[in-house]
């Protein structure tokens, strides 16, 4: 899976209308054993969910997904908008926010979210169990970004909030420089093919 912090699901257009001949240049293949570097030709293309929060309305959008060879170990790998968690439909942004709602000290029952968001108890209490998977990571990334000193242990809603004091692709973008994966990466159980990232940072 590729990365690129310029590709966005409302600009994925210019990746799907770029040819061969305009080049992938600065894409290096994500399979450890290759890394060629602009070795790739349009493969494929697949259709992915991803459900976005659009003026206080969730909207279930399908994104055509782009998938490229590599010519160098024929492996075949995709690019994902920036705000895409693999195997997750929610974008990163729509999970914070359910994140700040649901860990919020005025507390709305979250039955009252689920109702407003259409969803489930048991979807908030998964995203809550995988940002607790995360939480060291997280509370690392703050403190090299100092937003928070070294001693600081802060709860998951002030981790929340550092999480949205930035506009996206914060704090995914920097996650994803520090530890060369996604954040809030969850495989599922049924997926046994290994998971490899590549990035682009412009
Ligand atoms: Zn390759």
């Amino acid at each position: 899976m590729l990365y690129d912090n310029r590709i966005f699901y409302k600009n994925y257009n210019e990746i799907l209308q770029r040819t061969d001949a305009e080049g992938w240049d600065y894409y290096s293949c994500p399979n450890p054993e290759c890394r060629a570097k602009g070795c790739f030709k349009r493969y494929s293309t697949y259709i992915r969910h991803l459900v976005i929060l659009e003026d206080e309305n969730l909207e279930d959008l399908e994104i055509e997904i782009l998938r490229l060879k590599c010519l160098s170990c024929k492996h075949t790998t995709n690019i994902l908008p920036m705000e895409a968690i693999p195997f997750w439909q929610y974008s990163i942004t729509l999970v914070f926010l359910i994140l700040s709602i649901v860990t919020s000290p005025k507390g709305q029952a979250i039955s009252k979210i689920a109702e407003d968001i259409e969803s489930s108890f048991q979807l908030f209490y998964v995203y809550l169990r995988i940002f607790n998977e995360y939480r060291d990571k997280l509370i690392l990334l703050f403190r090299s970004l100092s937003l928070c000193n070294r001693e600081e242990n802060p709860p998951i809603r002030t981790l929340v909030a550092m999480a949205c004091s930035k506009p996206p692709p914060f704090p995914q973008e920097d996650y994803m420089r520090t530890n060369r994966s996604p954040l809030f990466l969850h495989r599922r159980n049924t997926v046994s093919y290994p998971l490899r990232f590549g990035f682009y940072f412009d």
